[in-house]
């Protein structure tokens, strides 16, 4: 087959918190993930050249090399040259449906998808570690973003503990369309604020990673228990970038007031996502947020948890 056809879902961080400073410049964190529904379309196409093309049906993603996607497929033909020159070049086709710059891991779904893509297409047999090992290179988030559901994430989000499922939840996620936060920004603007917080030394990093794993929120995902996994979401840069942007505070105030089982920024934002048990009171809530804030640059979706990353179809 010259041809594959994936769907790459996008993230929600169900806890993020940031410990301190990594020897390499990064953050030292501790996360939550978990995949929802709403999910990017990418295809790899053989090319008779050699050539890496991409084409996205969103204005603001770059087509060229700068494109995540495009950077995942230059990793594997710098890996696999033999691979590359017997089966050629690749077109990826992205479309888009997660919404670019908010916290979602758009770009790193994306780039996750053309991994797995290239390993069938180029008949590589990679394994899932192996392909982590690959995504980890291109950014933090890759790794998680191949195999999806639900994981704690530590190191820069790159090393993975899987979870057991959690309880079938709905998530809506509202984003002003034109607003994006950018996640050097988000991150720069913590240290700032909050470096003398820090923990300090690897021992006290591994404390606080027990701590996790013992914690409220793998507690309730380990007990399916829905409201005390409500209870328990928790990120450190709505800190930093709720006070920045007062949009993204107001529509956090919205949706809490719109009830549902908890209310939290995914990653460095701008997203806000509730969660609630049914899909009818994801909808109720959805109305409600929309008449409340009533501004037509708000985006709303009702998804739900899904337990896979990358996923081949038809
Ligand atoms: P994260 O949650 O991992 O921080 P994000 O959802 O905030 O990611 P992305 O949507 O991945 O952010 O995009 C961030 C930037 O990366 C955008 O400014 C975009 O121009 C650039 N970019 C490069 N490649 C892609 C891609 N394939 N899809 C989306 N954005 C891309």
């Amino acid at each position: 087959m010259r041809l594959y056809s994936l769907l790459a879902a996008a993230k929600i961080n169900l806890y993020l918190e940031i410990m301190g400073h990594r020897r390499d410049g990064f953050h030292e964190l501790v996360m939550v993930m978990q995949s929802v529904d709403l999910a990017d379309r990418v295809t790899v196409r053989s090319l008779p050249s050699s050539e890496i093309r991409v084409q996205c049906d969103h204005p603001l993603v770059p087509q060229d090399a700068t494109n995540l996607a495009h950077r995942a497929a230059a990793l594997m033909a710098a890996k696999y040259p033999q691979a590359h020159h017997h089966h050629g070049g690749v077109e990826i086709s992205i479309e888009k449906q997660i919404p670019v710059g908010a916290g979602l891991a758009g770009g790193s779904a994306n780039a996750a998808a053309v991994l797995v893509g290239l390993d069938m297409l180029w008949q590589l047999g990679l394994t899932q570690g192996e392909l982590q090992t690959l995504g980890a290179e291109l950014g933090s988030d890759v790794p998680f973003c191949i195999g999806g559901g639900t994981a704690i994430a530590t190191g820069r989000g790159e090393q993975l503990d899987s979870l057991p499922s959690p309880p079938n939840l709905y998530a809506v996620l509202g984003k002003y369309q034109s607003l994006s936060v950018s996640t050097p920004w988000a991150y720069g603007t913590y240290r700032q604020q909050f470096e003398a917080t820090y923990l300090q030394g690897d021992e006290a990093h591994s404390r606080r990673r027990q701590a996790l794993h013992s914690g409220p929120m793998v507690s309730a995902i380990a007990h399916q228990d829905s409201p005390a996994l409500g209870k328990a979401l928790y990120n450190d840069l709505e800190k930093v970038v709720l006070p920045a942007h007062p949009a993204v505070a107001d529509l956090k105030a919205a949706m809490v007031a719109a009830g549902g089982l908890g209310t939290l920024m995914s990653g460095s934002g701008p997203t806000v996502f509730t969660l609630t048990t049914t899909r009818e009171a994801a909808e109720t809530i959805q109305e409600q947020v929309r008449d409340r804030l009533a501004d037509p640059d708000l985006a709303l979706w009702v998804t739900r948890f899904s337990s896979t990353g990358v996923q081949l179809t038809a």
